[in-house]
């Protein structure tokens, strides 16, 4: 497929193989992080670890969407569709994100609550316009990739005059989750990590969120941090290629932004996207993330313009903080601390079919990636023995 095949090459990928393991240093080791989790799928998918000395190590960021919600606000959207009676919108992942009391928008919906999947935000404003003698709320999630999409259709809620419709605003900013890991991490001259969180020395930076940010708010990881940061697209040799960037500017004493991915991303980014999310969203003050705890200033609400189609402001959700399943392992593995084997649950109790955490729920989630694509493999120390393991 054009555009596609060009960067799945195995001949090119061999070359970035070689050059990538002559180029690195065999008297250190290089701790990656990928921010986001669709690069975690490609890793996992392509067997790119395979594809690196064993002094290179990858290490799985906070970048799934599902997998960042915390319980708390599964368990007010269930809240919404139980107690409330409204129909509630969401994308298919969510509704199987496990919440407190063994329950899930999935369990919830067989109980007899109103929940609905949709493929598309336009899905749920059309759902609202159907049933006009119902309130109807868009439970909406994700990193800025999803949140013009969200923006929009406020937007065009309010040019419609649409009164039963309101949206569940969950969108949280990576820049600001990117800050939270690195102030948990040592500097790199220290060699190793901090207290609770784990050695980085460069990170593979995200590919569709920064096609609407730009590359620009990443600049205070080089400065500020001194780790070198390279945005990456999707595709294998593009996920490769980042790598040999990365290790390249490690090698030099080099902390920069570079953007590998430069047939989508720019250095300011969509700024009609950008002016459209300023809109209508602002920034909260606070936000919960699964594993990272409350960050500041790292997700968006909707404004007072459009405050009537805030479901905070409609309707009485109050906020609870709930701690993970007590044997789950998620939230280390967001901060990059633990990996998906690590955890006693993973391919037992918790399978794809059956998860217990966020992680195992969506593809881009490193529990659901391992279990698909690397369950037979073992790396918890990859940086210097790596043993395969029969299942
Ligand atoms: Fe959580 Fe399941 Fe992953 Fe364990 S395997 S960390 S329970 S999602």
């Amino acid at each position: 497929m054009k555009y596609v095949d060009e960067f799945r090459d195995a001949t090119l990928a061999r070359g970035l193989a070689h050059a990538i393991a002559a180029e690195a240093r065999s008297h250190r080791d290089y701790h990656l992080m990928e921010f986001c989790g669709g690069h975690t799928h490609a890793i996992s998918r392509h067997g790119i670890q395979d594809l690196l000395p064993p002094n290179i190590r990858l290490i799985h960021g906070p970048g799934c969407p599902v997998c960042v919600l915390p319980i708390g606000r599964i368990d007010s959207a269930i809240a919404l569709a139980l107690d409330h009676g409204v129909i509630l919108c969401t994308y298919g992942d969510v509704l199987r994100v496990p919440a407190s009391e063994r329950l899930s928008l999935l369990k919830a919906k067989a109980a007899g609550a109103d929940v609905r999947m949709i493929y598309s935000s336009l899905d749920a404003l059309r759902i609202a316009q159907e049933n006009p003698d119902r309130e109807v709320v868009f439970f909406a999630i994700g990193f800025e990739t999803t949140t013009p999409p969200t923006a929009a259709i406020i937007r065009q809620a309010k040019a419609m005059e649409v009164k039963n419709f309101t949206v569940f605003c969950n969108h949280v900013l990576t820049p600001a989750a990117i800050r939270r890991i690195l102030d948990s991490t040592a500097a790199p001259e220290e060699g190793i990590g901090g207290a609770e969180g784990v050695r980085l020395d460069g990170i593979i930076g995200p590919s569709h969120v920064s096609t609407v940010i730009g590359s620009r708010p990443y600049e205070f990881v080089a400065e500020e941090y001194q780790r070198p940061v390279v945005i990456a697209g999707f595709e294998p040799l593009d996920v490769m290629q980042s790598i040999l960037m990365l290790i390249r500017q490690i090698n030099a004493g080099r902390a920069e932004v570079e953007n590998e991915f430069i047939r989508a991303v720019s250095r300011d980014g969509n700024p009609k996207a950008q002016s459209l999310m300023a809109e209508v969203l602002e920034t909260r003050p606070a936000f919960e993330w699964r594993g990272l705890g409350t960050i500041p200033h790292s997700a968006r609400r909707i404004n007072a313009a459009y405050g009537d189609f805030d479901t905070e402001r409609r309707f009485s959700i109050p906020y609870r903080a709930v701690a993970d399943h007590k044997g789950c392992e998620c939230g280390a593995i967001l901060r990059g601390v633990k990996e998906p084997r690590d955890c006693r649950l993973f391919g037992t109790a918790c399978t794809p079919e059956n998860p217990v955490g966020s992680c195992m729920v969506s593809s881009e989630g490193a529990c659901a990636a391992h279990y698909t694509y690397g369950r037979y493999r073992d790396y918890r120390d990859a940086g210097s023995t790596r043993k395969a393991v029969n299942d």
